[in-house]
């Protein structure tokens, strides 16, 4: 399984609903299209976090 799950959190703790990716370049690509229509200043301040996907029926939103 290589499939990775994506979110990023905000400085005020809220963490996005999340994307379930087919692998880690998906997830960065991603990535850099979410920041590129957030703006520099969204861009930086969020924290990104790309994890394991634990399976098929993970319910996260692909
Ligand atoms: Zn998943």
């Amino acid at each position: 399984m290589t499939r990775k799950h994506l979110t990023y959190t905000e400085p005020s703790g809220w963490t996005s609903s999340g994307h379930c990716l087919e692998d880690r370049a998906a997830a960065e690509r991603l990535r850099a299209a979410t920041n590129l229509l957030g703006g520099r200043s969204a861009a930086a301040r969020r924290t990104w976090s790309i994890t394991e996907c634990p399976g098929d029926d993970c319910g996260v939103q692909r």
